[in-house]
């Protein structure tokens, strides 16, 4: 490759000097318009002139050259066949007009000079690679048949107008024919014994240099646009890269001349320190640029700090501020600090260096940054014995996509976050595992707290839950007390006249309501007798007999001292009766310990009628029981049966 690129800037080089050529007027290539011009046409150079007989397809470097001179001088061909000698022959009888791939050389050795040659060369004829016969890594021309006719000229004004058009052309014809089993036919004899007694390529790298070069710790792996780079050297070179880190530029030279390492990256290219290391670098591969950064804007130092991974800022700051102290720091963060503080006046750093230190949001606008004018230059370096391995590289570079090297620095400018969870996991296992356990810690503490408040509110739902039930037994207890006579149990008189007057209020229809007094006979002398308690017993018994007995058809009430009042309900007046006359006998009827007495009662019995008041049926009993109480005691009297009361 290094031979096509030889070929390539000869390409270029003629570019210049058919600049300053007259342009060709279109009637000079018309006037060979029409002309059929024999080809000589060799058939022994594989991929130069293929397809060697009229009926054949043909292609080939020299026929697809002859066709794009023809493209300007308007020429027909035809072909004469043969093999290289058999060709040359033909020329030498002028049997042929044309034959490519002819050098200096051939014709200056070939007596017969019937011919002439091309002005330009119509390529680079590699022994290697175009196995022309007798080929000497020469430039080769059309040879012309014969000398100085004016077909030669309408031929070099053609191919000045190719190299004008396209200086290109003849590039891209010897990539696209010969472009086949690249290492086997472009590498020397010296470059393949290289390969071949190497199965592994050892580089030497600087750590902790991006974006060019890196050890990443955390995933323990290469980092920086050299990753990239040696894939592709591997993809090209077919050998595998291996990566060696090395922390400072010295340690790289020492490596690379022990034979620790096949070659370093990134290496300034300064070929004279270079030279004296015996050492040789590879073409550039990557630009950079100097900053000066300083607190006021000098570039006046006599304090640089130097970042110790740096294979450049030594060396720049010996060339051009040589009188400056260095003071080494260990890396970019350092020395940027150290002007902020003081310890150094300035600090030259490369500047995508710089620009990936910044991409992490750093802020150096407190400082003053202003270009040095210095730029540097980044190659491959090898040992000066290893110059097969520097001319491999070489040949691998040319192959790369010319986009490769400027694609890898700036995908590498930006710092990348690529620390995944699992890296965070695995690399700060102590910390989530606390962290982890803390929350699980705090979860349960919670939880525990939840289940105890809950608790709580369970116990004080079951106490709200009792007090309601227990006030509500009271409220039915106080009520009941309220609404009950706490000693007889009937209704009290309250709560008989609210019931007697709901129920005259609401009665149905056909309904009989009768309301009874009635009064115990002479129970001041029981009292008086027998004691008070005594008396209680009897209105206790009374009590019994009235609940027992009003139980359905109507209910009693305690209307005051040993006064008690029956309101009667139900549509059965003979019900009615039994009951008045029941609780009269039952009593009477019943034995008291304390007395053989019979203890009787007197009653007043009245009707009520639909628009009767309670107080004026009371009034209508009482007086009926008055009248019973008048007329010898124990007694029932009828409101109604009772005349003039
Ligand atoms: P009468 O036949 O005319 O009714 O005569 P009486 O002695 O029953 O006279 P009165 O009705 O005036 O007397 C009622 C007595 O009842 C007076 C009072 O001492 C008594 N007494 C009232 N309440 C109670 C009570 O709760 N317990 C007891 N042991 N006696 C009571
Ligand atoms: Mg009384
Ligand atoms: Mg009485």
């Amino acid at each position: 490759m290094i031979k096509l690129r030889k070929f390539i800037s000869a390409a270029s080089s003629l570019l210049l000097v058919s600049s300053a050529l007259t342009v060709i007027s279109p009637d000079t290539a018309d006037a060979y318009d029409g002309h059929t011009i024999t080809v000589g046409y060799y058939d022994d150079c594989p991929g130069f002139q293929s397809g060697s007989s009229d009926d054949e397809r043909k292609s080939g470097y020299a026929y697809e050259y002859l066709q794009e001179i023809a493209k300007y001088t308007g020429w027909d061909y035809q072909y004469r066949y043969g093999s290289f000698d058999e060709i040359t022959e033909l020329l030498h009888r002028g049997e042929v007009d044309i034959v490519a791939g002819i050098s200096e050389e051939w014709k200056q050795k070939d007596k017969s000079s019937g011919y002439v040659l091309s002005q330009y060369p119509a390529g680079t004829e590699y022994s290697e690679l175009f196995s022309i016969p007798g080929a000497l890594d020469d430039d080769f021309y059309i040879a012309v048949y014969p000398n100085g006719s004016e077909l030669a000229d309408t031929l070099n004004e053609a191919q000045s107008k190719i190299l004008k058009n396209d200086p290109e052309f003849t590039g891209k014809l010897t990539r696209k024919y010969f472009t086949g089993s690249r290492e086997s036919t472009e590498l020397s004899f010296s470059e393949k014994n290289w390969l071949s007694a190497h199965a592994t390529i050892k580089i030497g790298y600087l750590d902790n240099y991006m974006p060019y070069s890196d050890k990443n710790d955390d995933r323990n792996s290469a980092d920086g646009a050299m990753v990239s780079i040696f894939q592709e050297l591997n993809r090209i070179i077919g050998r595998s890269i291996s990566a060696v880190k090395y922390s400072t530029y010295a340690e790289l030279f020492a490596a690379l001349e022990s034979g620790e390492i096949d070659a370093m990256f990134p290496a300034y290219r300064d070929l004279w320190r270079l030279e004296r290391e015996n050492l040789i670098s590879t073409t550039p591969l990557v630009t950079d640029s100097m900053v000066y950064i300083s607190k006021n804007g000098t570039d006046d130092f006599s304090r640089i700090a130097v970042m110790s991974s740096s294979p450049v800022q030594t060396l720049v700051i010996n060339e051009h501020h040589h009188e400056a102290e260095i003071v080494h720091f260990k890396d970019i963060n350092s020395c940027i600090k150290a002007i902020r503080k003081g310890s150094a006046d300035g600090f030259i750093v490369e500047k995508n260096v710089l620009e990936y230190y910044l991409s992490d949001g750093k802020d150096i606008s407190d400082l003053v940054t202003s270009d040095s004018q210095v730029s540097i230059e980044y190659c491959f370096a090898v040992k000066k014995s290893s110059s097969a391995l520097c001319s491999i590289l070489d040949t691998a570079f040319s192959k790369m996509d010319s986009n490769t090297v400027s694609r890898a620095i700036n995908s590498n400018l930006y710092r990348k976050n690529s620390f995944t969870f699992i890296d965070f996991f695995t690399h700060n296992i102590l910390r989530v595992v606390i962290i982890f356990s803390c929350i699980a810690a705090i979860a349960v503490l919670l939880f525990i707290r939840n289940r105890i408040t809950l608790r709580k509110k369970q116990n004080e739902i079951d106490d709200a839950r009792k007090t309601i039930s227990s006030s509500r037994l009271e409220t039915s207890k106080y009520r009941e007390k309220t609404e009950r006579d706490h000693l007889t149990g009937v209704f009290s008189r309250g709560h008989f006249t609210d019931e007697a007057r709901r129920i005259m209020g609401s009665h149905r229809p056909d309904d009989i309501l009768q309301l009874v007094m009635m009064d115990i006979d002479n129970f001041k002398s029981v009292n008086d007798t027998y004691g008070h308690d005594n008396g209680d017993v009897v209105l206790r018994r009374l009590g019994e007999i009235l609940r027992e007995i009003a139980r359905v058809n109507g209910f009693a009430g305690r209307f005051g001292g040993e006064e008690f009042l029956i309101f009667l309900h139900g549509n059965n007046t003979e019900i009615q009766e039994h009951i008045i006359t029941n609780v009269c006998s039952k009593l009477r009827e019943t034995d008291f310990d304390f007395t053989e007495r019979h203890i009787t009662m007197s009653v007043g019995v009245t009707r009520i009628s639909d628009g009767d008041t309670l107080d004026e049926c009371i009034e209508r009993a009482d007086k009926a029981l008055y009248y019973s109480k008048n007329h010898g005691k124990n007694q029932v009297n009828y409101f109604e049966n009772l005349s003039g009361l």
